[in-house]
Protein backbone atom coordinates (compact mmCIF):
# COMPACT_ATOMS: atom_id res chain seq x y z
CA UNK A 1 0.00 0.00 0.00
CA UNK A 2 1.28 3.46 -0.76
CA UNK A 3 2.25 5.38 2.56
CA UNK A 4 0.99 8.99 3.07
CA UNK A 5 2.22 11.24 5.18
CA UNK A 6 -0.19 14.20 5.87
CA UNK A 7 0.75 16.53 3.20
CA UNK A 8 -1.00 13.44 1.51
CA UNK A 9 1.92 13.31 -0.78
CA UNK A 10 1.95 9.64 -1.41
CA UNK A 11 4.99 7.87 -1.34
CA UNK A 12 5.48 4.02 -2.98
CA UNK A 13 7.07 1.62 -0.21
CA UNK A 14 10.75 1.45 -0.77
CA UNK A 15 11.85 -1.34 1.73
CA UNK A 16 15.30 -1.94 1.89
CA UNK A 17 15.74 -6.10 0.79
CA UNK A 18 16.84 -8.14 4.10
CA UNK A 19 17.27 -11.41 1.44
CA UNK A 20 21.19 -10.96 1.65
CA UNK A 21 21.73 -12.77 4.45
CA UNK A 22 19.80 -15.13 7.27
CA UNK A 23 20.10 -14.71 11.23
CA UNK A 24 21.36 -17.17 13.59
CA UNK A 25 17.94 -18.61 15.52
CA UNK A 26 20.03 -19.20 18.79
CA UNK A 27 23.29 -17.00 19.77
CA UNK A 28 25.58 -18.07 22.55
CA UNK A 29 28.05 -15.82 24.38
CA UNK A 30 31.33 -14.83 22.67
CA UNK A 31 34.02 -15.51 25.48
CA UNK A 32 37.65 -16.44 24.53
CA UNK A 33 37.58 -16.30 20.78
CA UNK A 34 34.61 -19.06 20.82
CA UNK A 35 30.89 -19.43 20.94
CA UNK A 36 29.89 -20.42 24.52
CA UNK A 37 26.52 -22.03 25.64
CA UNK A 38 26.04 -19.77 29.05
CA UNK A 39 26.91 -21.50 32.31
CA UNK A 40 23.69 -20.09 33.85
CA UNK A 41 21.52 -21.93 31.14
CA UNK A 42 18.85 -19.41 30.23
CA UNK A 43 18.24 -17.38 27.17
CA UNK A 44 15.99 -14.61 26.44
CA UNK A 45 14.25 -13.55 23.15
CA UNK A 46 14.86 -10.43 20.82
CA UNK A 47 12.40 -8.86 19.16
CA UNK A 48 11.78 -6.48 16.38
CA UNK A 49 10.28 -3.26 17.66
CA UNK A 50 8.60 -2.40 14.28
CA UNK A 51 6.22 -5.63 14.38
CA UNK A 52 7.14 -7.27 17.81
CA UNK A 53 8.26 -10.65 15.73
CA UNK A 54 10.88 -12.16 17.73
CA UNK A 55 14.37 -12.09 15.88
CA UNK A 56 16.41 -14.86 18.05
CA UNK A 57 17.46 -16.15 21.29
CA UNK A 58 20.27 -14.87 23.05
CA UNK A 59 21.93 -16.10 25.89
CA UNK A 60 22.09 -14.53 29.52
CA UNK A 61 25.12 -14.42 31.03
CA UNK A 62 25.34 -14.94 34.79
CA UNK A 63 27.62 -14.13 37.57
CA UNK A 64 30.29 -17.57 36.08
CA UNK A 65 29.88 -16.62 32.35
CA UNK A 66 31.09 -13.06 33.27
CA UNK A 67 33.73 -14.67 35.06
CA UNK A 68 35.01 -16.51 32.21
CA UNK A 69 34.81 -13.77 29.76
CA UNK A 70 36.87 -11.87 32.46
CA UNK A 71 39.93 -14.36 32.61
CA UNK A 72 39.28 -14.82 28.59
CA UNK A 73 40.10 -11.22 28.34
CA UNK A 74 42.93 -11.05 31.24
CA UNK A 75 44.72 -14.29 30.04
CA UNK A 76 44.53 -12.49 26.27
CA UNK A 77 46.14 -9.41 27.88
CA UNK A 78 48.85 -11.00 29.66
CA UNK A 79 49.39 -13.30 26.99
CA UNK A 80 49.16 -12.11 23.83
CA UNK A 81 47.71 -8.14 23.30
CA UNK A 82 49.61 -6.02 25.44
CA UNK A 83 53.42 -7.88 24.47
CA UNK A 84 52.10 -7.20 20.29
CA UNK A 85 54.21 -4.08 18.68
CA UNK A 86 51.17 -1.26 18.63
CA UNK A 87 51.44 -1.81 14.60
CA UNK A 88 50.72 -5.12 14.55
CA UNK A 89 47.50 -4.07 16.67
CA UNK A 90 46.59 -1.61 14.37
CA UNK A 91 46.29 -3.94 11.45
CA UNK A 92 43.81 -5.73 13.12
CA UNK A 93 41.81 -3.01 13.90
CA UNK A 94 42.18 -1.89 10.21
CA UNK A 95 40.88 -5.07 9.51
CA UNK A 96 37.54 -4.88 11.66
CA UNK A 97 37.26 -1.53 9.78
CA UNK A 98 37.57 -2.49 6.21
CA UNK A 99 35.09 -5.82 6.85
CA UNK A 100 32.54 -3.46 8.56
CA UNK A 101 32.65 -1.23 5.47
CA UNK A 102 32.28 -4.26 3.21
CA UNK A 103 29.33 -5.46 5.29
CA UNK A 104 27.92 -2.42 5.84
CA UNK A 105 24.15 -3.11 4.69
CA UNK A 106 24.10 -6.37 6.43
CA UNK A 107 24.83 -4.29 9.83
CA UNK A 108 22.59 -1.32 8.94
CA UNK A 109 19.50 -3.89 8.03
CA UNK A 110 20.02 -5.56 11.13
CA UNK A 111 20.42 -2.68 13.41
CA UNK A 112 17.11 -1.09 12.28
CA UNK A 113 15.07 -4.41 12.64
CA UNK A 114 16.59 -4.76 16.24
CA UNK A 115 16.34 -1.27 17.31
CA UNK A 116 13.42 0.11 15.65
CA UNK A 117 15.42 3.25 14.04
CA UNK A 118 15.13 4.21 9.91
CA UNK A 119 17.52 2.52 7.45
CA UNK A 120 18.30 6.15 6.67
CA UNK A 121 19.88 6.56 9.85
CA UNK A 122 21.31 2.85 10.39
CA UNK A 123 22.95 3.60 6.57
CA UNK A 124 23.81 6.58 6.62
CA UNK A 125 25.14 7.85 10.17
CA UNK A 126 25.44 4.28 12.40
CA UNK A 127 27.38 1.88 10.47
CA UNK A 128 29.56 4.35 8.84
CA UNK A 129 30.66 6.26 12.00
CA UNK A 130 31.25 2.86 13.16
CA UNK A 131 33.46 1.75 10.59
CA UNK A 132 35.38 5.63 10.51
CA UNK A 133 35.94 4.99 14.97
CA UNK A 134 38.15 1.76 13.94
CA UNK A 135 39.86 3.70 10.85
CA UNK A 136 40.51 6.36 13.55
CA UNK A 137 41.80 4.88 16.74
CA UNK A 138 43.28 1.95 14.82
CA UNK A 139 45.69 5.07 13.45
CA UNK A 140 46.51 5.93 16.83
CA UNK A 141 47.87 2.77 17.89
CA UNK A 142 51.42 3.21 17.35
CA UNK A 143 51.46 6.71 18.15
CA UNK A 144 50.37 7.19 21.40
CA UNK A 145 54.00 8.69 22.73
CA UNK A 146 52.91 11.68 19.96
CA UNK A 147 49.12 12.29 21.57
CA UNK A 148 50.82 12.57 24.80
CA UNK A 149 54.04 14.00 24.48
CA UNK A 150 56.66 13.42 27.50
CA UNK A 151 54.67 10.80 29.24
CA UNK A 152 54.95 6.70 28.93
CA UNK A 153 51.17 5.79 28.36
CA UNK A 154 50.77 2.10 29.03
CA UNK A 155 47.41 0.08 29.24
CA UNK A 156 44.89 -0.24 31.86
CA UNK A 157 43.92 -4.07 31.41
CA UNK A 158 40.51 -5.60 30.93
CA UNK A 159 38.07 -3.07 30.34
CA UNK A 160 34.25 -3.66 30.92
CA UNK A 161 32.07 -2.17 28.92
CA UNK A 162 28.32 -1.91 28.92
CA UNK A 163 26.39 0.12 26.26
CA UNK A 164 22.77 1.14 25.97
CA UNK A 165 20.49 0.36 23.04
CA UNK A 166 19.88 3.95 20.73
CA UNK A 167 23.12 3.40 18.69
CA UNK A 168 24.19 -0.39 19.48
CA UNK A 169 26.86 -0.85 16.96
CA UNK A 170 28.43 2.78 16.97
CA UNK A 171 28.22 2.58 21.15
CA UNK A 172 30.29 -0.61 20.81
CA UNK A 173 32.40 0.33 18.06
CA UNK A 174 33.18 3.73 20.46
CA UNK A 175 34.08 1.78 23.27
CA UNK A 176 35.93 -1.16 21.93
CA UNK A 177 38.06 0.96 19.10
CA UNK A 178 40.35 3.50 21.55
CA UNK A 179 40.83 0.49 24.08
CA UNK A 180 42.08 -1.85 21.71
CA UNK A 181 44.26 0.42 20.26
CA UNK A 182 45.49 1.72 23.66
CA UNK A 183 46.48 -2.46 24.35
CA UNK A 184 43.77 -3.22 26.45
CA UNK A 185 41.33 -6.23 26.56
CA UNK A 186 37.82 -5.95 26.39
CA UNK A 187 34.27 -7.56 27.88
CA UNK A 188 31.55 -5.97 26.17
CA UNK A 189 27.47 -5.95 26.99
CA UNK A 190 25.05 -4.59 24.50
CA UNK A 191 21.68 -3.96 25.93
CA UNK A 192 19.22 -6.29 26.11
CA UNK A 193 16.90 -5.29 23.55
CA UNK A 194 19.32 -4.77 21.00
CA UNK A 195 22.26 -7.70 20.95
CA UNK A 196 22.63 -8.25 17.39
CA UNK A 197 24.77 -5.51 15.76
CA UNK A 198 27.27 -6.36 18.87
CA UNK A 199 26.40 -9.95 18.34
CA UNK A 200 27.80 -9.52 14.65
CA UNK A 201 30.41 -7.10 15.50
CA UNK A 202 31.88 -10.90 17.26
CA UNK A 203 31.28 -12.88 13.79
CA UNK A 204 33.27 -10.37 12.02
CA UNK A 205 36.08 -9.80 14.88
CA UNK A 206 36.55 -13.94 14.50
CA UNK A 207 36.63 -13.44 10.63
CA UNK A 208 39.51 -10.93 11.49
CA UNK A 209 41.12 -13.61 13.23
CA UNK A 210 41.65 -11.04 16.48
CA UNK A 211 43.82 -13.37 18.92
CA UNK A 212 41.24 -15.39 21.36
CA UNK A 213 40.04 -13.55 24.08
CA UNK A 214 41.14 -9.80 22.95
CA UNK A 215 37.20 -8.89 22.61
CA UNK A 216 34.46 -10.69 24.58
CA UNK A 217 30.78 -10.16 23.73
CA UNK A 218 28.40 -11.22 26.16
CA UNK A 219 24.85 -10.38 26.47
CA UNK A 220 22.21 -9.95 29.74
CA UNK A 221 20.74 -7.63 31.30
CA UNK A 222 21.47 -5.05 34.25
CA UNK A 223 22.02 -8.23 36.71
CA UNK A 224 24.74 -9.12 33.74
CA UNK A 225 26.10 -5.38 33.42
CA UNK A 226 26.43 -5.31 37.50
CA UNK A 227 28.72 -8.50 37.50
CA UNK A 228 30.97 -7.01 35.33
CA UNK A 229 31.17 -3.75 37.15
CA UNK A 230 31.51 -5.90 40.58
CA UNK A 231 34.29 -8.47 39.27
CA UNK A 232 37.45 -7.75 40.86
CA UNK A 233 39.50 -8.28 37.74
CA UNK A 234 38.11 -5.22 35.79
CA UNK A 235 39.97 -2.61 35.73
CA UNK A 236 37.91 -0.08 34.03
CA UNK A 237 34.52 0.66 33.26
CA UNK A 238 32.97 2.02 30.51
CA UNK A 239 29.53 2.71 30.71
CA UNK A 240 26.70 4.87 28.66
CA UNK A 241 23.15 4.79 29.87
CA UNK A 242 20.56 6.30 32.28
CA UNK A 243 21.91 8.33 34.88
CA UNK A 244 20.91 5.81 37.48
CA UNK A 245 22.16 2.79 36.65
CA UNK A 246 25.26 5.27 36.33
CA UNK A 247 24.53 6.25 39.94
CA UNK A 248 24.52 3.05 40.85
CA UNK A 249 28.00 2.14 38.88
CA UNK A 250 29.63 4.97 41.04
CA UNK A 251 28.65 3.49 44.09
CA UNK A 252 29.70 -0.01 43.33
CA UNK A 253 33.37 1.10 42.02
CA UNK A 254 34.18 3.51 45.12
CA UNK A 255 37.09 2.53 46.89
CA UNK A 256 38.07 0.02 44.09
CA UNK A 257 41.13 1.11 42.13
CA UNK A 258 38.63 0.71 39.01
CA UNK A 259 38.92 3.53 36.96
CA UNK A 260 35.69 4.93 35.20
CA UNK A 261 33.97 6.87 32.62
CA UNK A 262 30.30 7.71 32.34
CA UNK A 263 28.32 8.99 29.54
CA UNK A 264 24.70 9.64 30.74
CA UNK A 265 21.44 11.53 30.05
CA UNK A 266 20.85 14.85 28.48
CA UNK A 267 18.30 17.25 28.19
CA UNK A 268 20.05 19.40 25.54
CA UNK A 269 18.82 22.90 25.07
CA UNK A 270 18.52 24.43 20.96
CA UNK A 271 19.16 28.15 20.98
CA UNK A 272 17.32 29.93 17.92
CA UNK A 273 18.21 33.61 17.87
CA UNK A 274 16.11 35.95 15.38
CA UNK A 275 18.64 36.33 13.34
CA UNK A 276 19.45 32.72 12.68
CA UNK A 277 18.17 31.06 8.77
CA UNK A 278 15.22 30.29 10.23
CA UNK A 279 14.08 27.14 7.63
CA UNK A 280 17.91 25.92 7.83
CA UNK A 281 16.89 26.28 11.65
CA UNK A 282 13.85 24.29 11.55
CA UNK A 283 15.54 21.37 9.88
CA UNK A 284 18.00 21.08 12.67
CA UNK A 285 15.44 21.09 15.06
CA UNK A 286 13.75 18.31 13.08
CA UNK A 287 17.13 16.84 12.98
CA UNK A 288 17.74 17.09 16.63
CA UNK A 289 14.64 15.08 18.28
CA UNK A 290 12.72 13.35 15.60
CA UNK A 291 15.19 11.69 13.58
CA UNK A 292 16.35 8.46 15.67
CA UNK A 293 12.91 8.51 17.59
CA UNK A 294 14.48 10.94 20.14
CA UNK A 295 16.78 8.04 21.19
CA UNK A 296 19.56 10.09 21.40
CA UNK A 297 20.99 11.27 24.95
CA UNK A 298 22.14 14.37 22.89
CA UNK A 299 18.98 14.87 21.39
CA UNK A 300 17.74 18.78 21.22
CA UNK A 301 14.81 18.19 23.66
CA UNK A 302 14.89 21.93 24.80
CA UNK A 303 13.79 24.42 22.17
CA UNK A 304 14.21 27.99 23.15
CA UNK A 305 13.47 30.21 20.56
CA UNK A 306 13.70 34.01 20.70
CA UNK A 307 10.42 35.79 21.10
CA UNK A 308 10.21 37.86 17.76
CA UNK A 309 10.50 34.56 16.16
CA UNK A 310 8.68 32.07 17.98
CA UNK A 311 5.07 32.23 16.04
CA UNK A 312 7.06 31.58 12.85
CA UNK A 313 9.38 28.96 14.16
CA UNK A 314 6.44 26.83 15.53
CA UNK A 315 4.37 27.38 12.11
CA UNK A 316 6.99 26.65 10.18
CA UNK A 317 7.93 23.34 12.23
CA UNK A 318 4.31 21.98 12.55
CA UNK A 319 3.98 22.34 8.94
CA UNK A 320 7.77 20.09 8.34
CA UNK A 321 6.33 17.85 11.26
CA UNK A 322 3.33 17.04 9.02
CA UNK A 323 5.12 15.95 6.08
CA UNK A 324 7.75 13.67 8.34
CA UNK A 325 7.02 9.59 7.84
CA UNK A 326 6.35 7.80 10.63
CA UNK A 327 6.48 3.53 9.66
CA UNK A 328 8.64 0.81 8.67
CA UNK A 329 11.81 1.50 9.61
CA UNK A 330 13.54 -0.86 6.99
CA UNK A 331 11.45 1.94 4.41
CA UNK A 332 14.03 4.19 3.07
CA UNK A 333 11.49 6.79 3.39
CA UNK A 334 10.89 6.70 6.75
CA UNK A 335 11.58 9.65 8.79
CA UNK A 336 10.75 8.41 12.43
CA UNK A 337 11.23 4.36 13.16
CA UNK A 338 9.91 2.58 16.14
CA UNK A 339 9.91 3.25 19.75
CA UNK A 340 12.94 0.68 21.24
CA UNK A 341 10.90 -1.04 23.58
CA UNK A 342 7.56 -1.69 25.03
CA UNK A 343 9.02 -0.20 28.08
CA UNK A 344 10.16 2.81 26.54
CA UNK A 345 7.02 3.69 25.02
CA UNK A 346 5.52 3.49 28.23
CA UNK A 347 7.93 6.34 29.55
CA UNK A 348 7.35 8.60 26.45
CA UNK A 349 3.41 8.02 26.78
CA UNK A 350 3.49 8.67 30.91
CA UNK A 351 5.73 12.14 29.99
CA UNK A 352 2.83 13.43 26.68
CA UNK A 353 0.28 12.85 29.73
CA UNK A 354 2.70 14.85 32.36
CA UNK A 355 3.10 17.23 30.08
CA UNK A 356 -0.78 18.12 29.08
CA UNK A 357 -1.58 17.93 32.54
CA UNK A 358 0.99 20.36 33.46
CA UNK A 359 -0.44 22.66 31.68
CA UNK A 360 1.41 23.08 27.97
CA UNK A 361 -0.27 22.49 24.53
CA UNK A 362 0.59 19.69 22.84
CA UNK A 363 0.82 19.43 19.27
CA UNK A 364 1.25 15.74 17.03
CA UNK A 365 0.57 16.11 13.34
CA UNK A 366 -2.46 13.00 12.47
CA UNK A 367 -0.57 10.44 10.80
CA UNK A 368 -1.16 6.99 10.76
CA UNK A 369 0.83 4.36 12.91
CA UNK A 370 1.41 0.59 11.77
CA UNK A 371 -1.13 -1.97 14.11
CA UNK A 372 1.80 -3.93 15.56
CA UNK A 373 4.48 -2.12 17.16
CA UNK A 374 6.01 0.55 19.42
CA UNK A 375 5.03 4.19 17.89
CA UNK A 376 5.16 7.41 18.94
CA UNK A 377 3.90 10.94 16.81
CA UNK A 378 6.56 13.58 16.63
CA UNK A 379 5.22 15.97 19.21
CA UNK A 380 5.98 19.46 20.27
CA UNK A 381 4.91 21.50 23.35
CA UNK A 382 4.51 25.38 23.47
CA UNK A 383 3.43 27.06 26.67
CA UNK A 384 5.91 25.16 28.44
CA UNK A 385 7.11 26.22 32.00
CA UNK A 386 10.59 26.81 33.28
CA UNK A 387 10.22 24.06 36.12
CA UNK A 388 7.96 21.49 34.00
CA UNK A 389 9.13 17.94 34.24
CA UNK A 390 8.53 18.13 30.32
CA UNK A 391 11.84 20.36 30.43
CA UNK A 392 13.12 18.74 32.86
CA UNK A 393 13.79 15.60 33.18
CA UNK A 394 15.22 13.13 30.00
CA UNK A 395 12.22 11.47 27.92
CA UNK A 396 13.62 9.80 25.39
CA UNK A 397 11.52 9.96 22.71
CA UNK A 398 10.24 12.49 19.98
CA UNK A 399 9.25 14.89 22.33
CA UNK A 400 10.23 18.74 21.94
CA UNK A 401 9.35 21.12 25.20
CA UNK A 402 9.50 24.88 23.34
CA UNK A 403 9.84 28.00 25.33
CA UNK A 404 11.04 31.01 24.42
CA UNK A 405 13.57 33.87 25.93
CA UNK A 406 14.27 38.20 25.31
CA UNK A 407 18.14 38.26 26.22
CA UNK A 408 21.29 35.89 25.58
CA UNK A 409 22.02 36.02 29.87
CA UNK A 410 18.45 34.46 29.98
CA UNK A 411 18.84 32.03 27.53
CA UNK A 412 22.11 31.28 28.77
CA UNK A 413 20.40 30.53 32.38
CA UNK A 414 17.56 28.53 31.15
CA UNK A 415 19.63 26.61 29.30
CA UNK A 416 22.23 25.91 31.78
CA UNK A 417 19.15 25.09 34.58
CA UNK A 418 18.93 21.49 34.51
CA UNK A 419 21.35 18.86 36.19
CA UNK A 420 22.32 17.33 32.78
CA UNK A 421 25.05 18.70 30.42
CA UNK A 422 25.92 16.76 27.83
CA UNK A 423 25.26 18.58 24.74
CA UNK A 424 23.52 22.07 22.90
CA UNK A 425 23.14 23.75 19.82
CA UNK A 426 23.34 27.30 18.81
CA UNK A 427 21.45 29.17 15.66
CA UNK A 428 22.46 32.16 14.87
CA UNK A 429 24.09 34.43 11.88
CA UNK A 430 26.52 36.23 14.31
CA UNK A 431 29.88 34.36 15.14
CA UNK A 432 30.10 36.71 18.05
CA UNK A 433 26.99 35.43 20.00
CA UNK A 434 27.99 31.76 19.47
CA UNK A 435 31.04 32.23 20.82
CA UNK A 436 29.53 33.85 23.70
CA UNK A 437 27.44 31.39 24.49
CA UNK A 438 29.72 27.99 24.11
CA UNK A 439 31.97 29.76 26.75
CA UNK A 440 29.15 30.25 29.60
CA UNK A 441 26.97 27.07 28.47
CA UNK A 442 27.92 23.98 30.75
CA UNK A 443 27.49 21.32 28.20
CA UNK A 444 30.10 18.93 26.86
CA UNK A 445 29.35 19.52 23.17
CA UNK A 446 27.43 22.66 21.34
CA UNK A 447 26.87 22.70 17.65
CA UNK A 448 26.47 26.09 16.17
CA UNK A 449 23.92 26.06 13.15
CA UNK A 450 23.71 22.22 12.94
CA UNK A 451 23.16 19.46 15.54
CA UNK A 452 23.68 15.93 15.90
CA UNK A 453 27.01 15.96 14.21
CA UNK A 454 29.17 13.20 15.09
CA UNK A 455 32.91 12.77 14.15
CA UNK A 456 35.83 10.42 15.31
CA UNK A 457 38.23 13.15 16.14
CA UNK A 458 35.87 15.07 18.29
CA UNK A 459 35.91 14.06 21.79
CA UNK A 460 32.10 13.72 23.62
CA UNK A 461 30.98 13.56 27.30
CA UNK A 462 29.20 15.50 29.18
CA UNK A 463 28.89 17.75 32.38
CA UNK A 464 27.33 17.61 35.96
CA UNK A 465 24.72 14.21 36.18
CA UNK A 466 25.12 13.71 32.35
CA UNK A 467 28.47 12.07 33.47
CA UNK A 468 32.29 11.97 33.15
CA UNK A 469 35.45 11.12 30.80
CA UNK A 470 35.42 11.93 27.55
CA UNK A 471 34.92 9.39 23.87
CA UNK A 472 36.56 10.19 20.74
CA UNK A 473 39.46 11.81 19.67
CA UNK A 474 42.53 12.16 21.31
CA UNK A 475 40.81 12.52 24.71
CA UNK A 476 39.13 9.47 24.07
CA UNK A 477 42.43 7.10 24.32
CA UNK A 478 43.48 9.33 27.84
CA UNK A 479 40.62 7.29 29.28
CA UNK A 480 41.95 3.60 28.37
CA UNK A 481 45.41 4.67 29.78
CA UNK A 482 47.78 5.02 32.22
CA UNK A 483 49.78 8.03 31.62
CA UNK A 484 52.81 8.34 33.57
P1 LIG B 1 18.65 3.06 29.19
O1 LIG B 1 17.72 3.93 29.95
O2 LIG B 1 19.41 3.74 28.11
O3 LIG B 1 18.11 1.72 28.84
P2 LIG B 1 20.15 1.76 31.25
O4 LIG B 1 21.10 2.50 32.11
O5 LIG B 1 18.98 1.13 31.86
O6 LIG B 1 19.82 2.83 30.15
O7 LIG B 1 20.90 0.65 30.40
C1 LIG B 1 22.14 0.85 29.79
C2 LIG B 1 22.96 -0.41 29.92
O8 LIG B 1 23.25 -0.64 31.29
C3 LIG B 1 22.27 -1.66 29.40
O9 LIG B 1 23.24 -2.46 28.75
C4 LIG B 1 21.77 -2.31 30.69
O10 LIG B 1 21.61 -3.70 30.58
C5 LIG B 1 22.89 -1.97 31.66
N1 LIG B 1 22.52 -1.98 33.07
C6 LIG B 1 21.28 -1.83 33.62
N2 LIG B 1 21.35 -1.88 34.97
C7 LIG B 1 22.66 -2.07 35.29
C8 LIG B 1 23.39 -2.19 36.52
N3 LIG B 1 22.79 -2.13 37.70
N4 LIG B 1 24.73 -2.35 36.46
C9 LIG B 1 25.37 -2.37 35.26
N5 LIG B 1 24.75 -2.28 34.08
C10 LIG B 1 23.41 -2.12 34.07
Amino acid sequence: MAKKNTTNWPLAPAPESKDHFKLKPQYELFIGGKWQKPKSGKYFDTINPANEQKLARIAEAGEADVDAAVKAARKAYDNVWSKMPAAERAKYIYRIARLLQEKARHFAVVESMNGGKAIRESRDVDIPLAAAHFFYYAGWADKLQYAFPGKNPTPLGVAGQIIPWNFPLLMASWKIAPALACGNTVVLKPAETTPLTALLLAELIQEAELPDGVVNIITGAGATGAALVNHPDVNKIAFTGSTGVGKLIQKSIAGTAKKATLELGGKAANIIFADATIDQAVEGIVNGIYFNQGHVCCAGSRLYVEESVHDEVVRKLKHRMKSLVVGDPLDKNTDIGAINSKEQLGIINKYLKIGQEEGADMYQPACDLPGKGYWCRPTLFTNVAQSARIAQEEIFGPVLAIQTFRTVDEVIQKANNTPYGLSAGVWTDKGSKIFNLTTKMRAGVIWANTFNKFDPTSPFGGYKESGYGREGGVHGLGAYLNLN
